[in-house]
């Protein structure tokens, strides 16, 4: 199956160093992106999917680097049907469990909580709601867990662990052996850093976060309540991890972390998440939301933002989505410039503070979406001429 898009306006590439690539045509075979350039340079035969960008902005599909899923394209947090659906209209074609948390009756003994994580993975690996991909099964640790059960869970096709700190495990020393085991087996973690979220959760701070050591600092701009300034300094200092900012944090934190990211050159570690559905509700636009917020008030170019919401996330999460790059999934979102929205094109509305219009999104090669029924409408749209 041969996807062209042609007539794209740019490409904008996932990749913080190479952030705006040439070209106004892309293929995708099976899938997979193949080539990009100018049309006239491309083999642009025999497709079997023609799109018109009409001159848009193409660019890999958004990834939400912290959600709480449940089921389906249903949470009961919020009582709330198709927010997945939602998120594909805010650009969104990866989402990534840090917990399956919502679920009522959630199983806490060890035999209950492996087979939920696992039966979560197949049900999100069996059905994509809107085609939207979503890497779920990520248990929460708990008291009495051995390394043989992270074994098991990782055999059976688990790749997450929820956010540590959510179960029973809140000292260090527990969490950092339980946390070395999921990572023996391939399985990758993320903690909840900052205040309690709801009640019955508790506080991690920065001495809990180092000590523990997973793979992503989880909402390092808290899940509502942030660390102290001089914590999250340190975090940013310290950690090699990902350094995680969420909508559903605080915002002043979260210019912080850029801010501080910037002055030790870890740009590259900062990725971004929704930390929904919660209690904040969902975000079909939240990580759109998060990308023209840090570039208009953290003062990045749009380019560099929205490397946050794709390749940043993509290449600290391992993921074969995020990036123009051949072999990679065709999965992308096109959007320009919000009619009436000020600047003088896309990138520079963007880093004034406004949404993009979204017009279309494409996962696996295969169109999803056309006019976002979410953003504001964009000043063109791309078209399917076959
Ligand atoms: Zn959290």
């Amino acid at each position: 199956m041969k996807l062209v898009i042609k007539n794209i306006g740019q490409i904008l590439s996932g990749k913080i160093e190479d952030p705006i690539f040439e070209g106004d045509c892309l293929i995708a075979i099976d899938g997979k992106i193949t080539e990009w350039g100018k049309e006239k340079d491309l083999d642009t035969e025999g497709a079997d999917t023609l799109v018109d960008a009409h001159g848009v902005t193409l660019a890999p599909g958004l990834i939400d680097s912290h959600i709480h899923p449940v089921v389906g394209d249903y949470t009961p947090r919020q009582q709330q049907l198709h927010w997945i659906d939602s998120t594909l209209h805010g650009g969104v074609t990866t989402l990534i469990s840090a917990g399956e948390v919502h679920m009522p009756g959630r199983p806490k003994d060890v035999v209950g909580l492996k087979a939920m994580a696992i039966a979560a993975q197949r049900w999100y690996e069996n059905f994509r709601p809107s085609g939207v991909k979503v890497h779920a099964g990520a248990p929460v640790i708990e008291h009495g867990m051995e390394e043989h059960d992270f074994k098991e869970m990782a055999d059976a096709g688990v790749k997450l662990l929820g956010e540590v700190g959510l179960g029973t495990v809140k000292d260090g020393k527990t969490a950092r052996q339980m946390v070395e085991w999921a990572r023996k087996y391939g399985i990758q973690s993320t903690i909840h850093t900052g205040g309690p979220s709801i009640p019955g959760s508790g506080l991690i701070d920065a001495d809990m976060v180092l000590e523990t050591g997973t793979d992503v600092v989880g909402h390092i701009n808290g899940g509502h309540s942030a660390l102290p300034d001089d914590q999250i300094i340190c975090l940013c200092e310290s950690c090699k991890a990902a350094l995680e900012i969420v909508h559903n944090g605080n915002e002043r934190a979260a210019l912080l972390t850029l801010n501080t990211a910037r002055e030790l050159d870890k740009l590259d570690q900062v990725i971004l998440g929704t930390d929904g559905p919660a209690g904040s509700g969902v975000q079909p636009l939240g990580i759109m939301r998060m990308v023209a917020m840090l570039s208009s008030l953290g003062n990045v170019p749009a380019e560099i933002a929205f490397c946050f919401a794709n390749g940043n996330t993509a290449r600290q999460r391992e993921l074969d989505v995020g990036l123009i790059e051949q072999g990679k999934s065709a999965d992308f979102v096109l959007m320009d410039q919000a009619q009436h929205a000020p600047g003088k094109n896309l990138l520079e509305s963007v880093q004034l503070g406004n949404l993009p219009g979204v017009g279309m999104t494409i996962i696996d090669g295969v169109v999803r979406s056309e006019r976002s029924r979410n953003t504001p409408p964009a000043q063109r749209l791309p078209e399917i001429i076959a």
